[in-house]
C-alpha cells in the first residue's frame, strides 16, 4: 500500500448516498486500511449509511450527527470518544442552502436563508473541529469540502457561495489555531459531481458541458479523484501541508473567461 492508514480511525460525516462525496473518501480511506466512524443527519438516512458502511472490510461506526445542534455534536463525539478513542482525523461533507435561493439574484436572499446556508455549510465545520479537537490527541487531518463559487462568482451558487468564503476564512484561522496540536485543516474545492446537494443548483448541467468543453484535463470531476486527494491529505504525506484549498476540479479555476 502507498498509503497505510490501519490503527487509525477516521469520522467521515455526510454520506446520504452513494453518490456523496463523503462516501468516496471513506471508500479511499477504508481502501488504506483505517477504522471509520460515519455520521448522517436525521433517522431517514441511518439505513442507507449503514448498508454502504457494511460494504466496507472491517467494523465502522455509524452515528447521528445534526450538524445543527450542538447538544447531539457534544453527544456524538462522546460516544465516539468511548467506542473508537483517539481519532486521527474528520472529513466534514456537509452544506445546505434553501433549493429557492440558489438560482436568480444573490442579492433576493432572506436573512434566515443566509443564516441557514451558513449555519449548516460553514460555522458546523468550526463546531466539529472544538469537539473534536480532544479526541486528536494525536494529531491528525481536519477536511472539508468547499467550491470555486467561494472564490468567484459562479451563476446560481450565490447564497452557498457567500458560505463557502466563509468556510474558506475558517479553515485557515482553524488551521493556526490547531496546528500547535499537530491537527491539519485542508479543504478540497471539488469540480462539480453530480449528486444530492448538487441537484438543488439551478442550470448544473451547463455547468458540466462547459467543464469538460474548458477544463484544463477536459473532462468533470469523479467522486473518486475527490477521495484519493482526500486520502492523501488524510495521511503522513500531507503532513507539511495545513490551511490549504486544494483545487480538484480538472484545472478548471485556472482559467479566465477569455
Ligand atoms: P450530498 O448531498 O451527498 O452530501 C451533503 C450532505 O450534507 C448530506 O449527507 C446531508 O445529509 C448533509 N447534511 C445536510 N444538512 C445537515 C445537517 N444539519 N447535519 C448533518 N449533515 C447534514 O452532496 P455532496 O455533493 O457529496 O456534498 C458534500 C460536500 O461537498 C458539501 O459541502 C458540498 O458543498 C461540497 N461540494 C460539492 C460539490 C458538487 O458538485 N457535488 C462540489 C464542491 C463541493
Amino acid at each position: 500500500k502507498a498509503i497505510d492508514l490501519s490503527n487509525r480511525t477516521y469520522v467521515v460525516m455526510g454520506v446520504a448516498n452513494k453518490r456523496s462525496i463523503a462516501w468516496a473518501i471513506a471508500q479511499a480511506l477504508a481502501g488504506a486500511g483505517a477504522n471509520l466512524v460515519f455520521t448522517y443527519a436525521g433517522e431517514r438516512l441511518e439505513k442507507n449509511v449503514r448498508s454502504l458502511a457494511e460494504t466496507l472490510e472491517g467494523e465502522h461506526l455509524v452515528l447521528p450527527c445534526d450538524i445543527a445542534n450542538d447538544e447531539e455534536i457534544d453527544k456524538t463525539f462522546n460516544e465516539i470518544k468511548k467506542k473508537a478513542g483517539v481519532i486521527h482525523g474528520l472529513a466534514h461533507c456537509i452544506a445546505f442552502a434553501n433549493k429557492e435561493e440558489l438560482e436568480g439574484e444573490y442579492l433576493n436572499v432572506t436573512r434566515d436563508g443566509y443564516l441557514l446556508a451558513q449555519n449548516i455549510s460553514a460555522y458546523s465545520l468550526t463546531a466539529v473541529a472544538k469537539a473534536a479537537r480532544p479526541l486528536m490527541s494525536e494529531g491528525g487531518s481536519i477536511i472539508t469540502m468547499t467550491y470555486l463559487g467561494g472564490e468567484k462568482v459562479v451563476r446560481n451558487y450565490n447564497v452557498m457561495g457567500v458560505a463557502k468564503a466563509a468556510l474558506d476564512a475558517s479553515v485557515k484561522y482553524l488551521a493556526n489555531d490547531l496546528g500547535k496540536d499537530g491537527i491539519r485543516v485542508n479543504a478540497i474545492s471539488a469540480g462539480p459531481i453530480r449528486t444530492l446537494a448538487a441537484k438543488g443548483i439551478g442550470g448544473f448541467n451547463n455547468v458540466l458541458k462547459e467543464i469538460e468543453e474548458r477544463a484544463p484535463l477536459r473532462k468533470t470531476t469523479t467522486q473518486e479523484e475527490v477521495g484519493d486527494a482526500a486520502l492523501f491529505l488524510a495521511s503522513d504525506l500531507a503532513r507539511g501541508i495545513t490551511g490549504e484549498i486544494l483545487h480538484v476540479d480538472s484545472g478548471y479555476n485556472i482559467l479566465s473567461l477569455a
